[in-house]
This record gives structure tokens, sequence and C-alpha cells, in this order.
């Protein structure tokens, strides 16, 4: 009796704690199906637009060529090129599948209708005649899934049995199979869904565990999501002991430990794989896992991240003090990261509703995700340099098919998904973005209009057809001016409690009741996460930032070259860049509002001398096909003048060298190297920075001038910043000198001198050439100068 009355309380005790386990990981409030969403007037309305013809211009057999040719199909198109047709072939057929069901839900186009379907009665067939259940387009997929199956794994970063991240490519298909069902309840796409899931499970069953992990070191996206959803709609458990064992522990349990080891890594390839511990743990309650989760998003948010809400230099996680490599580089935030971390911020805020979910959410989808599309052409952005003075590079939809491409068609997609929430009785509004949702179980409809941020306010009306008793949420963001909200019911101001960050309305609502909350907005200034000395300025939530020219845009409009996406022009000299002077706590007061011109600043207070009428700061998003500043330097009046005492130091010695000079030749710039006859056999040219160089595996020759036959000594200014170069130098085919790098002088440039035989010195033209050693290059020289005497 009394052990029975112990295993009572025992199994009671154990039901209460999974309840409460599962109670944290549980939803508490749900989002609206995007079907019940629609966008009105705005610049998210635009994009969506924009977006839909985007779509429409891609052609559905060219996407779908990699996956015939892998069923043994014949194609009805060639394949596109670019990343399409090097490696990743198919990854964007997956997007594309998850671009248009996100399209169809949110504007019912039937023509988006037609391809989504169309796509998928495609794929079905090449399905069919895979016979597996395998749906992808990685090329030599048999072979390379075969060996998989029976344990042959090499795996790297960005590679898988010599194929360019197959895991990753397949991941694509099955969240658009997933997609087109949940938001179109396409029910082929179900089935073939779930049959793909038992081909993963047919090819993944036999490798132990260690062989799994072994294998995801090679990026996966986000697999087991996926694999988690498949268990969530088809309730069979065997996909969610395929999501676990998708889960790569080497990321996972350093984040139990609440350890950011991320330093590093490639960013995008990590974030999916967090979310699939997210959506795990939604899943099963396993809380350890939903914990590691929100640690991973506060560090990379508050530690990882720019003002634009994006992470990643040259996509990979740079150190946390250290924020360099992030200003310098022209490969600044990936658009595949800030698409995650929104997907993530969704999920993490489901669970546990808070504001500064919502804060992070309306950073990266007002100043990344909507700044990423040319709202002219449509084009997609892959990396948005923080580097001041650089610009960037959009797609065009027959050339460019980089992954960013691929979430782009999703990111515009689905502007509907976060605006609003409900729980059983509370309508939440968490963005102030124009648009009408449909809130069924009550028979309500509420319209949110506004012209935000241009104006600082937002209305809602409320249309229903009887007096309904429910609770507006509206948030209250924490970036308004006033402490007390201004709200206006039907014309008449009413006073309103604000609980954790939401204005709490409840009422018996009637038809056409009107709603008007004032947003006032201010500058403020936000100083970069590493706290080193450069700032960003912010209108409300909107990030500002100002044009600097437009000279150089090279591959502005990407062609389908595989290094298309990277912004390759010339970089400008940050000296050339304006930097503010002043007083670090009166930053924010420098940018007065520029009379007559609505969200324009103007930045005051800087330094040098020509920029000292200031800079027009404009919103972020706004700003194309343009070089721009978004991070400014800052110094003291002091460290400005020690500043511009080294800059005339620089220029006195530069002066002093040109007065030595009998010739001298810019290397890689056009004129001045035809000037000198230029010859070269497999050579190139490039930048480091603004500075420009010249190479050769071959070699390279100039004709200088040895004008009054004063010329003793070769001047050479070159990097040392790649190891293992050696190479010989040449006058008139005399060797007079050898220079071996060691690699490790980064971007600061080198120079070295070498007497000129005396028996040349009567020779008016001296030819200098520049020779490798055999299988070596020479070093990147810059320039190269005849001097009269040594310089002191
Ligand atoms: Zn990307």
């Amino acid at each position: 009796m009394r052990n029975l009355k112990k295993k009572f309380i025992l199994s009671f005790l154990f039901i209460f704690c999974a309840l409460l386990v599962l109670a944290q990981t549980a939803p508490k409030i749900f989002y609206f199906n995007l079907q019940d969403v629609r966008l009105l007037e705005s610049p998210f309305k635009h994009a969506e637009d924009l977006n839909l013809n985007y779509l429409l211009a891609l052609d559905a057999d060219r996407l779908l060529a990699p996956f015939f040719r892998e069923a043994g199909l014949e194609a009805k198109a060639e394949s596109y090129t670019n990343w399409e047709n090097s490696g990743l072939d198919g990854h964007i057929g997956g997007h594309y599948l998850s671009g248009l069901s996100y399209m169809y839900a949110s504007t019912e186009n039937p023509e988006i209708y037609a391809r989504l379907n169309y796509m998928i009665n495609q794929l079905k067939l090449c399905q069919d005649a895979n016979g597996d259940g395998y749906i992808g387009g990685v090329p030599g997929s048999k072979a390379v899934w075969a060996e998989i199956k029976e344990g042959k794994i090499n795996a790297s970063g960005f590679g898988l049995n010599g194929k360019w991240v197959p895991l990753y490519n397949i991941h694509k298909t099955f969240s658009g199979l997933r997609d087109a069902y949940l938001l179109t309840r396409n029910e082929i796409a179900k089935e073939m869904l779930i049959k793909y899931g038992d081909w993963a499970i047919n090819i993944f069953s036999k490798l132990s565990d260690e062989q799994m992990q072994d294998m995801l070191r090679s990026e996966h996206g986000g697999l087991n999501e996926v694999f988690a959803d498949i268990f969530a709609i088809s309730g069979d458990e065997k996909y969610l002991t395929l999501a676990r064992r998708f889960s790569h522990r080497f990321i996972l349990a350093p984040l139990i430990n609440k350890e950011d080891k991320l330093t590093g890594l490639h960013a995008n390839t990590q974030i999916p794989k967090v979310i699939g511990y997210k959506r795990i743990s939604e899943l099963d309650g396993n809380k350890t896992w939903s914990d590691a989760a929100l640690f991973f998003w506060e560090n990379v948010t508050q530690k990882r991240t720019v003002s634009i809400g994006g992470n990643s230099a040259s996509e990979h996680f740079h150190p946390v003090d250290d924020y360099s490599r992030m200003l310098t580089s022209v490969e600044g935030p990936e658009t595949c990261n800030t698409y995650n971390m929104l997907h993530l911020t969704k999920m993490l805020h489901q669970t546990s509703p808070e504001a500064r979910f919502l804060d992070f959410y309306e950073r990266g989808l007002y100043n990344h995700i909507l700044s990423t599309q040319n709202p002219e052409t449509g084009g997609l952005v892959y990396f948005t340099p923080m580097r001041a003075g650089h610009y960037r590079v959009y797609s065009q939809s027959q050339t460019s098919f980089w992954c960013c491409v691929g979430s782009g068609i999703e990111n515009h997609s689905k502007y509907g998904e976060m605006i609003y929430a409900h729980s059983s009785n509370d309508l939440y509004v968490n963005l102030f973005i124009p648009s009408k949702v449909n809130w069924k179980e009550k028979n309500v409809t509420i319209i949110q209009e506004n012209n935000f941020p241009e104006e600082a306010q937002t209305q809602f009306t409320i249309q229903s057809k009887r007096k309904t008793q429910f609770t507006l949420k509206i948030r209250f963001p924490k970036w308004v001016s006033n402490q007390r909200p201004e709200v206006m019911l039907n014309g008449k101001p009413i006073l309103v409690p604000v609980i954790d960050g939401f204005i709490v309305i409840n009422r018996k609502w009637k038809k056409n009741d009107k709603l008007t909350l004032k947003l006032p907005m201010q500058v403020t200034v936000e100083q970069i996460p590493d706290k080193s000395n450069y700032y960003s300025f912010l209108y409300g939530p909107i990030v500002l930032a100002s044009k600097t020219g437009t000279e150089n845009m090279d591959g502005l409009f990407a062609d389908d070259s595989r290094g298309g996406h990277i912004a390759h022009g010339r970089q400008v000299s940050q000296r050339d860049l304006p930097i503010i002077v002043g007083d670090k706590n009166l930053i924010a007061s420098y940018v007065q509002p520029v009379q007559g011109k609505k969200l324009t600043f103007m930045l005051l207070n800087l330094a040098p001398e020509k920029f000292a009428t200031g800079m027009e700061l404009i919103p972020f998003n706004t700003l194309h096909e343009s070089r721009y500043m978004l991070y400014f330097p800052f110094v003291t009046p002091e460290e400005a003048e020690k500043i511009s005492k080294k800059i005339e130091a620089d220029e006195r010695e530069r002066m002093h060298l040109e007065s030595k000079t009998v010739d001298k030749v810019i290397l890689g710039e056009q004129q001045p190297e035809s000037d000198h006859a230029v010859k070269y056999e497999n050579s190139q040219t490039g930048f480091v920075e603004d500075v420009q160089w010249r190479e050769a595996r071959g070699w390279f020759s100039y004709e200088m001038r040895n004008r009054g036959k004063q010329a003793k000594l070769l001047y050479i200014e070159y990097f040392d910043r790649d190891r293992s170069r050696n190479f010989d130098v040449f006058i008139n085919d005399i060797r007079v000198g050898a220079l071996s790098l060691t690699g490790t002088k980064g971007d600061k440039r080198q120079t070295k001198i070498f007497p000129i035989p005396e028996k040349m010195i009567s020779n008016e033209i001296l030819s200098v050439k520049f020779v490798p050693m055999p299988g070596s290059t020479t070093a990147k020289i810059t320039e190269v100068r005849l001097l009269n005497t040594l310089i002191e």
C-alpha cells in the first residue's frame, strides 16, 4: 500500500515536472498565418511587389535542370550558371519552393500558385524516377550518397566527399517541400517530404554517432530543424531521432555550458544548427537545448552584431573585442545570417515573449533585410560592408545564384509573419508595418496604417460585425523618446498602462474604433560593440548613413562570375573620409535635422577641412547604388591634432622621396603602366585596400626613363603579405638583386633599394624586370622608382 502511494506520488511528480519543462519550451503566443495578414502601402509592400516579379522572372525549368539530370531524366532547359552549375546545383530550386510558398501565402497571386505547383509536380517526376525518395541536384548524387551510406566520409567545412556542401544543398529542397505543405497545404509536397525523410533515414541510419558527428563538420544548413518538422507533421518519432542525430555536438556542447566559442567559425553554418536545437526543444521539451539556443542568440546579438542587425566579416565570426576586420573588410554582414537570426528570434519570442526579441527583430528587418533589395531592380545583396566608403553589389535574376539570392527571395516574401501575434484573448502588435490582420477566432479585422518612420505615429482601425471584448497589446518600443504613451481613442486622449513593454488596452471594441499611437523619435548614437571609437547613428530604430560617392563601383550589378557577389572595386583610403572631432558625450548632438527634408540630418564637427560643412545622413535602407559610410570614427581634438601632424610628416617624407625621383611608375594603373611600356606574361593586378599592385607567376617589366642620366638606385615598394615568394630583379637583363618574402608584414607597404650597376648609368632607358623563382610568384609590387641619391 505504502509502495503504491509512493509510486503514485513519484509518477505524479514526474508528470508535473515534465509539464513544467514543456511549459518552458511550449509556445506562449501564436503568430498569424501569412494568409491572414496583408501588407498595405509601404516600403515593405514595395519590396514584396518587386520580389514577386523577381520570382516570376526566374525560369522554373532552368532551376529544375539539375534535379532532372540527377534523376536520369532529360531536362527541359539548361541549368543556370554561377553557383547553379559549379557544384551547388539545385540549391536555388529549394529556396524557390520556399519563396513561392511564402509569396503565395502573402498575396494569393495565381501566377505564383501555378509556378509553385509546377515546380512540385516536376520535382515529383524526379523523385519517382530516382525511386528511393531522393530529390536533389548535387552533381554525382547517386555515387556520393552511396559512399556515405557505406560509411565512407571525407568531411571538411565546405566539402563532403569532394562535393560542395551537399548536405547544405539538400536542406534547401527539404525546407522548400515543408514550406509548400505548411504554407499552401499542398498534399503532394507533404507526401514527397515524408518520402524524402525516409530516404534520409535509409542513407544515414547505418552510420554510428561518431560517423554522423564527423560528417556534420561539413556545412548542413538546418537539417536538424527540418527533420524535427517532419516529426511534427507526421507524428512519427523516427524523424525526431534523426533530427537529434543531425545536431552537431561540437557547437551544441559549449553552448550548453554557456561558453561562447564562436570566434573564427563560419557564421552562417552555425546559426541554422542552433535553430534546429531550438526546434527540437519545442517538440521534446528539452530545456537545456532551448537554453543553449538562447545563450547563442544573446551572444550573437549583444557582442557580435553591428547596428544594422547583421554579423560576420568575410562570413566568419571575428573576436568580440576586435571589430577591425568588420570595419575594413569589403565582405561585411552576410544577408543569410540575418535571415536565419530573425528566424531564431521569432522562435525564441514565441516561447518567451520579451521586448528584447522584438527590438532585435525590428532592427534587423528595417535596417538589414529591407536594405538588401535594390528598390528599382529587385536585385539582392550578399555582403553589406561596414568598411567606410565602400559599396554593395546587387544580383540580377538571370546571372546570380548565390545563397543570399536564395534566402533573399524568401525574405521579401514574408514581411507579414511577425507584425502581429495572438493568444486566446490578446492581440499583439509587434511591428509598425502598414497591414491588415484577420483574427478569425474573434471575427475581427484590424487595419494598421501609417507613414512610419516619416511620420512618428501609427493608427489602428477595428473592423468587426459586433462588439468584441479582447485586449490589444501594442509594443511600446524602447526607442520612443517619451516616457508615457500618447494614445488617442476615437479622437480623445486615453490613459493606458505599459506592461512588459506593451501598451495594454482591454475593452469591448466596436466597429470603426480608431486608435492612434504617437511614436516620437530622436537621434541616438551607438558605439561599435568592441568599444573602439566608431559610432553609428539611429533615428528611432532606423540606422542612418551617408553617401560618399559613386566612382569605380565595379560589378555593381553582378555577372555570373564566381566572385561576382563581392564588391571588388577600388577601396577608398580611410584617410580620405571624415572623422568626428569633439566630445564623446556630445556626439548625438552633432546631428541636426535638415529643415524641409524628411528623415534627413546633417552630421557636423567633422575633419578634415573638406568635410567642415558636414555630411548628410539618411536612412541606410533607402541608400542604394552608392558608396556609403555607416560607422564614423571619432577622435578628441588632441588626437585630431596628432593625426594631422602624422599626415603632414608622411607628406613631407613623400615630397622628399619625390625630390630624389628620376622616374616612377605606379603599378596596376593603366596610364602610368602604358607610359612605361609595360610587358608581362602570366601577370595580374589587384588592390590591397585602396592600393593597387601587380604580381606575376611569369614576369613583368617596365621601360624607365633615366632623365639626365642621374639614376643611381632602384626603389621598389611592395607588400610582404604572401609567404614563400621569391623573385629576382633585373635591369637590362642583368640581375641586380633578389627578394624573399616572409609573408608576415600584412597591409603595411615595404620598401627595398638596389644600387644600379655603374656601367648602366649612362643608359637613357633602363628596362626593369621582375621574375619569380621557378614555381613561385613575385611580390605584390606597388611602385618602382629610379632615384638619384639615397633618401636619408
Ligand atoms: Zn548568403
